[in-house]
């Protein structure tokens, strides 16, 4: 253990400040909560406490460790595989015209992709309809309607 040098006097309420240096070299911020720890029952350390929240989301649900983060399985899914976001995600407005945002663009690869699918899907089961469609690419019935009608604008 490393002694630091500095000696802090508790005040009338019980508190001490907690040396600024400590706090900019151990990325402590105002606000930040702080666990208390005994040691050999006599000495007392300090550690800014991490919570097991999501990083993302901030949910406590199916919460795994990854590389100094707490990521739920949510937010690992979207991570791991962007065609397959919650549908409840993807803005409605999507299917009427493009954004050019560049910003935009990752979502509009999405698209893209979701459409190839479906169009080799819709190749591949010629007569499926759209709950069907649907089904195979995981996906809803209505955004099925919305790359359809992307794919072949004027309707069949
Ligand atoms: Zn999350």
């Amino acid at each position: 253990m490393k002694d630091t040098g500095m000696i802090r006097s508790l005040d009338s309420l019980g508190r001490i400040v907690v040396p600024v240096e400590i706090r900019m070299t151990r990325n402590i911020e105002i606000g930040d909560p702080i666990e208390f720890f005994i040691l050999n029952d006599e000495i007392i350390v300090l550690r800014k406490y991490t919570s097991t929240e999501c990083t993302f989301c901030r949910s406590l649900d199916h919460v795994t460790y990854y590389k100094d983060q707490f990521i739920c399985n949510t937010c690992l899914k979207e991570l791991g595989d962007p065609s397959r976001i919650p549908e409840e995600a993807e803005p409605l407005q999507e299917a009427n015209g493009e954004s050019s945002d560049p910003a935009r663009s990752g979502r509009r690869t999405r698209t893209e992709e979701m459409s190839q699918r479906l169009e080799k899907a819709m190749a591949d089961h010629p007569y499926a309809n759209q709950k069907a469609l649907a089904e195979v690419l995981g996906i809803s019935q209505a955004r099925v309607s919305q790359l359809k009608r992307k794919i072949s604008p004027s309707g069949k």
